[in-house]
């Protein structure tokens, strides 16, 4: 598929320039080269597309009832698995993840608009007794326009996740996706129109952070705001937000951790710990990136998966094979600065992955990386690195286990591996964090499953119904009829 030389943003259903006409390159991470570009957006651009918002809430969009918005969002969940293989293959040049799992992202798209078109218009508000002959009703609104900022690692599921629930509640999106990764939801924002949304309903500007994204969050006529990425750059659109008093949904980043106990059913646990880490590189949110394990039983686990890690061939994202590149240059030095730091600290690699044969030189690549004996406390253990570095740490007592798992800044979620029944109970209370999986990791998945995070991780949830909650207030209504 050839993919468009120039991209442009999606504005009251018109493709549009930036005003002041300024682009900024877009590189295939898979060979370092630019493959095409993006409007450098500023606050004018932001606005056009907030007033283009606000004239749909107030117009066609606005009138649309619950079910009429379920059945546009259900058209454009079918049009998306329509288009799934294009798709694909553009958020794989974007993005550099495999084709396999572009494909799977593009399917868990089109599966948030399916989930949230037909919860529309089951969200109900409630009746509440009060004094005699009063009828009180607690009905709920949508915000208005809302924000949504979102990262470079999912750019088409977090898109779905957020605009999905806001937009089957009622509300007027503005868009910033991140300005490596803006492709997807450009797309997807065009298919909505042709799948009935009305002009102005979803809008998508794209630009740098600092420009777009900021002036996004401190916009005067942005109700809520759906931040996705980094625990700093959250704080920042947080702040923005309490000046205007507005509420924020923050995601943020992790230090997720896989604990597996002696008594394990280990062949079922060490795949689905190494598929944790090595997941879109593992520029993942809830990348499992501690595994912590117990003693008896750590010399047997390290050493599968450093079987497992040795196997894996990292290249380019089209030639689809286990792991690919990392998004940008910034973020391959990145990586690679935080695990050269670590091994002049000495701690020791127990595996490294290798690059496949003809993946070219100037690509994004950081080949998989196991860690050995990292002390817990160390700041390879405690820092989100998000890259494929999986730090093994060993551990005596379930005790020492809850205490490490719960001894760094972040709480989003953890993998625990069992088969003592009572001790799952325990760990699930114990440990801090928004999401717990014991025995299994679908951490990310799971579109029914409430998820967000606790301490530096963030607040609010998205997905499930808690996530459509999350995009309406409540308007209480008391009615005196005697
Ligand atoms: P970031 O948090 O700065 O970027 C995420 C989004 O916020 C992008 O759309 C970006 O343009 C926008 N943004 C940046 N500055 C902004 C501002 N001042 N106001 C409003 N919006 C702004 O992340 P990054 O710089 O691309 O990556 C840095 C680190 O963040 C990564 O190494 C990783 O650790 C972390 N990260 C986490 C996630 C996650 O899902 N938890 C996603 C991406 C990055």
């Amino acid at each position: 598929m050839s993919i468009a030389r120039h991209h442009l943003n999606f504005i009251d259903g018109e493709h549009r320039p930036a005003r002041s006409g300024q682009t900024l390159d877009v590189i295939d991470p898979a060979d370092g080269q630019v493959f095409t570009d993006i409007p450098r957006s500023a606050a004018d651009d932001v606005d056009d597309a907030v007033r283009a918002a606000k004239a749909a809430f107030h117009g066609a969009w606005g009138r649309q009832t619950a079910t009429e918005r379920g059945r546009v969002l259900m058209k454009l969940s079918q049009a998306i698995l329509a288009h799934q293989e294009a798709l694909a293959e553009l958020e794989c040049r974007d993005t550099g993840k495999p084709l396999t799992q572009a494909r799977a992202d593009i399917a868990a798209c089109a599966r948030y608009f399916e989930y949230y078109a037909g919860a529309a218009d089951k969200l109900h508000g409630e009746t509440i007794p009060y004094t005699a002959g009063t009828t009180v009703m607690a009905i709920r609104v949508p915000h208005g326009v809302t924000g949504h900022i979102i990262p470079w690692n999912y750019p088409a599921q977090i898109f779905g996740r957020s605009v999905g629930a806001a937009l089957a509640a009622g509300n007027a999106c503005v868009v910033k996706p991140a300005e490596d990764a803006c492709l997807t939801p450009l797309r997807v924002a065009a298919l909505a129109l042709e799948c009935g949304l009305p002009r102005g309903a979803l809008n998508v500007v794209c630009g740098l952070g600092s420009e777009a994204g900021a002036a996004l969050a401190a916009h005067p006529g942005i109700a809520h705001i759906s931040f996705t990425g980094s625990t700093q750059t959250g704080a920042a659109v947080a702040e923005a937000a309490a000046r205007r008093h507005i509420p924020v949904t923050l995601e943020l980043g992790g230090k997720s951790p896989q604990i597996v106990f002696a008594d394990a059913d280990l062949e079922q646990a060490i795949p689905v710990v190494v598929n944790a880490i090595i997941q879109s590189a593992g520029q993942t949110c809830t990348a499992g990136s501690r595994v912590l394990i117990e003693r008896p039983v750590y010399g047997e686990v390290v050493a599968a998966i450093a079987k497992r890690f040795q196997a894996l061939r990292v290249g380019p994202g089209m030639q689809d094979l286990e792991v690919g590149p990392l998004v940008n240059r910034k973020q391959q030095q990145k990586v690679k600065a935080m695990v050269d730091a670590a091994e002049a600290d000495g701690i020791r690699v127990a595996a490294r992955a290798q690059l496949a044969e003809g993946a070219p030189a100037e690509g994004c690549y950081v080949l998989p990386t196991l860690l050995a004996e990292v002390p817990a406390s160390h700041s390879i253990a405690q820092d989100e690195i998000f890259g494929p570095v999986l730090c093994a740490i060993a551990f005596d007592t379930e005790a020492e286990a809850i205490e490490i798992a719960n001894g760094t800044d972040y709480g989003l979620t953890a993998g625990v591996w069992t088969r003592d029944g009572a001790r799952q109970m325990r760990l699930a209370h114990a440990i801090e964090a928004g999401q717990i999986f014991i025995n299994n990791y679908g951490a990310g998945g799971g579109i029914e499953l409430p998820f967000g995070g606790m301490k530096h991780s963030g607040y609010g949830r998205e997905k499930a119904f808690e996530g459509l909650r999350g995009f309406t207030t409540i308007k209480t209504i008391a009615i005196k009829h005697g």
